[in-house]
């Protein structure tokens, strides 16, 4: 049996039509920059995340820089994030001269430990950067209140995370904004580069609207420095035809998150350690993640047996050789250091079936027997 770690093609046929058609009537109207389809999706995602605005952008990276600068993030400052993340969330606080200020994470969740960002504020701190890694939220009350008690701006990376709640509330009910990606692989994917920030404010959903138009307001006249980053008319097309189905496949996603974690407690329960949903959070399982021993050999006995995973994230951020200058090393953030040795993650989408989880499982325990 091959097991793949994404598998697109099933949800494709099943909105073929509908896509075909939403696509044809993008091109017949021969709008294809801000028009009618991101405006609808706007409105979606605003009303999905429980909050007023929304500003479609080129990508999630851009969505992350977009917010920071809107916020008033620029040289010298410190932004303060978790090193155990996809590169963009740093990338976009170095894009607007800021410093990364690396915080470790908490093992339970994968996200950023509250309790270690006090200790790193400085004046320079503009801003703090949570990532609700893998589908479940970060501490969002802890983190507001340390932002609001030292005036600082959060930005919620959502990439990964569209969907999810802590204590019923959306990402973007908690910070100044949130961030969604729409890459291909992503809960709500493109067929291309998407990307979104939602917020409670009225005014920085106007600046992030103008920088997205190379800050011009109006044409041709131009206060502050932005950049071209729209969502287009195409990809806002696909993401319409499948924004309505987008609770259903996250509900799916918690039922083959709950399948696995059976499976693997049965059998494995002294060998791999399942991820924990925290009582307060609702986790929309952008990927299955456990932790092993002896994980880059679990992996390639898994390829062998045509099972795919994959290793988020392989080298923390602190360590990478872009952020050398910094002058962190290994050792600096010992819990991210040990997910990024112990994690890997799973097949995981929708559409993946019972009988695929329980081979994955077979083979996992094969291989530790
Ligand atoms: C995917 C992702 C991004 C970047 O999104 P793009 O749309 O690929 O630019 C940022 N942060 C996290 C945590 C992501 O997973």
């Amino acid at each position: 049996m091959k097991v793949p770690m994404l598998d697109l093609s099933e949800q494709y046929s099943n909105l073929r039509d509908e896509m075909l058609k939403a696509l044809d009537d993008v091109m017949t109207s021969t709008r294809f920059i801000l028009g009618s389809n991101v405006k609808k999706l706007e409105t979606d995602v605003a009303e999905f995340s429980n909050v007023p605005y929304a500003v479609g952008v080129a990508n999630g990276s851009d969505a992350i820089h977009i917010s920071l600068q809107a916020c008033g993030v620029t040289a010298g400052d410190e932004v303060i994030t978790t090193p155990f993340t996809f590169f963009a969330t740093a990338g976009a606080i170095a894009r607007c001269g800021a410093t990364p200020v690396f915080v470790d994470i908490d093992p339970v969740t994968f996200n950023i430990n509250p309790e270690l960002i006090e200790e790193k504020i400085t004046p320079k701190t503009k801003a703090i950067i949570p990532v609700h890694l893998y589908g479940q939220m970060a501490e969002m009350d802890r983190i507001m209140e340390i932002a609001d008690k030292h005036g600082i701006f959060v930005v919620e990376d959502a990439a990964q995370a569209i969907g999810a709640t802590y204590k019923g509330k959306h990402t973007g009910e908690y910070g100044h904004t949130a961030t969604y990606s729409f890459f291909p692989t992503k809960n709500l994917g493109a067929y291309g580069d998407a990307g979104m920030i939602v917020t409670k404010h009225e005014d920085l959903a106007e600046k992030m609207s103008v920088i997205r138009v190379h800050g011009s307001k109006p044409k041709y006249y131009h206060h502050v420095l932005g950049y071209n980053s729209r969502l287009d008319e195409m990809q806002a097309a696909v993401l319409n035809v499948k924004f309505p189905h987008l609770n259903e496949w996250s509900e799916k996603r918690r039922a083959r998150a709950d399948i696995y974690t059976a499976l693997l407690k049965n059998k494995l329960q002294d060998k791999v350690v399942t991820p924990i949903e925290v009582s307060d959070r609702h986790h929309v399982f952008h990927q299955y993640t456990i932790r092993v021993e002896r994980r880059d050999e679990l992996q390639a006995y898994l390829k062998e047996q045509g099972v795919a995973t994959m290793i988020y994230y392989p080298l923390p951020l602190n360590v990478q050789p872009v952020f050398a200058e910094l002058g962190y090393k290994e050792g600096d953030f010992p819990e991210s250091d040990k997910a990024a040795r112990e994690a890997i993650s799973l097949p995981m989408f929708p559409e993946l079936t019972e009988e695929q989880q329980t081979y994955v499982v077979e083979c996992i325990e094969k291989f530790y027997n």
